[in-house]
């Protein structure tokens, strides 16, 4: 049974990933003239189907957003290391605070004359900024949920970055 529902799981997967973008397909889902589907972000760059070059309907594929309501989608930065799933509609609130999520530099984006090129999630980064970027940590502190340090840059604290434990 364990591995029958799990079988169902990655079929509903595959048929929801929109085949532009590669992301898995949330209501409201476009069918083509021929019924090929596509997200709703990827119909707004594009004149006509990618598979079949034919025009998309206004019409919305209503069977496969049923589905879509009902399923649980795996986080965007599940290859980073996420296991959450969520609701379609709880996702992006999810993604926007995930732990997993790819950050640019903190100190970089502090400071206009540091050129750095890492990419990390919020565990990593910081290492990353006591390693790296030492002379412009100047506070750390912990609250209930997270912790934080403080970037400081010229005597200004122009930005504090939340790190999670
Ligand atoms: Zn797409
Ligand atoms: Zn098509
Ligand atoms: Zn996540
Ligand atoms: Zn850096």
């Amino acid at each position: 049974m364990q591995s029958e529902s799990t079988d169902i799981e990655q079929i509903i997967l595959s048929v929801l990933e929109c085949p532009v973008c590669m992301e898995y397909m949330r209501p409201p889902i476009i069918l083509c003239v021929n019924g090929h589907n596509i997200c709703h972000t990827c119909r707004r760059k594009l004149d006509d189907c990618p598979t079949c070059r034919k025009r998309f309907l206004s019409t919305r594929c209503v069977g496969l957003e049923k589905v879509a309501r009902e399923f649980k989608y795996p986080c965007t930065y599940q290859q980073f290391g996420c296991k959450e799933v969520f609701a379609h509609d709880k996702l992006d609130e999810h993604q926007a605070e995930c732990l997993y999520r790819q950050l640019t530099c903190p100190a970089a984006r502090c400071s206009p004359h540091i050129q750095c090129d890492w990419t990390g999630n919020y565990s990593e980064a910081r290492n990353h900024l006591m390693e790296n970027h030492l002379e412009m940590c100047s506070d750390y502190g912990e609250t209930e949920s997270r912790s934080f340090l403080a970037l400081c840059f010229h005597g200004w604290y122009n930005k504090f970055v939340f790190i999670y434990d």
